[in-house]
């Protein structure tokens, strides 16, 4: 299938990947329909869009006759058979390997043959999520970066059985999405969080171990390295429990002490403060001022 025969995109999971992978999609020209096994998830889906899409009206990035184009294209459901007629379903649910080896089971007999499948994993080898499919050569690696719409980046990854076509006909399709495809190899995390998970991961120990607080580790970073977010602000951004999950993909996937993930990172999770979209990470967001260090 060529990129000009897309004209559905199914996306499942409405989550920050979820719904910033739907506005840049619509915004493109194509239907997109969402879908999360989460009710609430998904009957919030397109008003969220819409609202992060009228901020982005206000900032000048796209033109209220955009956004009136693009939204009614979107539709969302806690129901699979809505991605009957799709030409390409971008996985999106959360970094849970048994998860989404679940999903893409129920995918299969729901899609035309000729369907493509992507996965937006982080870091969970694409070979073993395609092997869960009766498409091999049909399933790529289509990593989005958050925020999708201001990110340029797509890190396309081949699975070992990922064809040709397929990879071109996804990768036409992220420029198609104004973005900038990237190659990497079916390799624990590829190559954007293989460098920056092991970098935050650290930034988590220096707070473990007393080295800075939270504001410390976040001003050295940002005024030391020029980073527009401090790590452990950006832990937060990412979602901790996104975080630890590639952190512990590395971690198995490489075999090496190097990568094991913070302890303090561990009891974050644990209690639930998974970042912003708990409201508490790193910070507290939940107040009306600045956000406010948890540590
Ligand atoms: P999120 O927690 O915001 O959203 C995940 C969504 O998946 C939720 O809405 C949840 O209800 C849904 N879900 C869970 N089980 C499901 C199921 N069985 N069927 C359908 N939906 C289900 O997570 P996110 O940050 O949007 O991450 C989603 C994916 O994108 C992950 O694979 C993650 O690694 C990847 N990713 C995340 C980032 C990031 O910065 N957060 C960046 C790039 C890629």
């Amino acid at each position: 299938m060529s990129v000009d025969t897309i004209q559905k995109i199914g996306i499942i999971g409405a989550g920050q990947m979820g719904l910033g992978i739907a506005q840049v999609s619509a915004l493109s020209g194509y239907e997109v329909h969402i879908m999360d096994s989460v009710a609430s998830q998904a009957e919030a889906a397109i008003g969220t869009i819409e609202q992060k899409m009228i901020r982005r009206v206000e900032r000048g990035k796209i033109t209220q006759a955009e956004l009136d184009s693009a939204l009614p294209l979107i539709s969302a459901s806690t129901n699979m058979a809505a991605f009957s007629d799709a030409d390409i379903v971008i996985e999106a649910a959360i970094e849970n390997e048994e998860i989404k080896k679940s999903i893409l089971r129920q995918l299969c007999p729901v899609l035309k043959p000729s369907a493509i499948i992507a996965s937006n994993t982080s870091s969970i080898s694409i070979t073993r999520l395609a092997a869960q499919t009766d498409r091999p050569d049909q399933f790529v690696g289509m990593h989005f970066m958050n925020p999708v719409p201001a990110m340029e980046l797509v890190e396309m990854i081949r699975g070992i059985a990922t064809s040709p076509e397929t990879f071109k006909t996804v990768s036409d399709l992220a420029k198609r999405m104004g973005k900038s495809p990237v190659s990497a190899e079916d390799f624990p995390a590829f190559i954007v969080n293989r460098i920056l998970m092991p970098m935050i991961n650290e930034a988590v120990y220096t707070l473990y171990e007393g080295v800075g607080s939270v504001s410390a580790t976040d001003n050295a970073m940002k005024m030391g390295l020029h980073h527009p977010m401090g790590p452990l602000e950006l832990a937060d951004f990412i979602g901790l429990d996104t975080f630890l999950a590639v952190v512990n993909v590395l971690h198995e996937g490489l075999a090496d002490s190097k990568y094991r993930p913070c302890p303090l990172l561990v009891k974050y999770v644990e209690a639930g403060w998974l970042g912003r979209k708990t409201g508490k990470g790193f910070y507290d967001y939940t107040g009306d001022g600045d956000p406010i260090p948890t540590r």
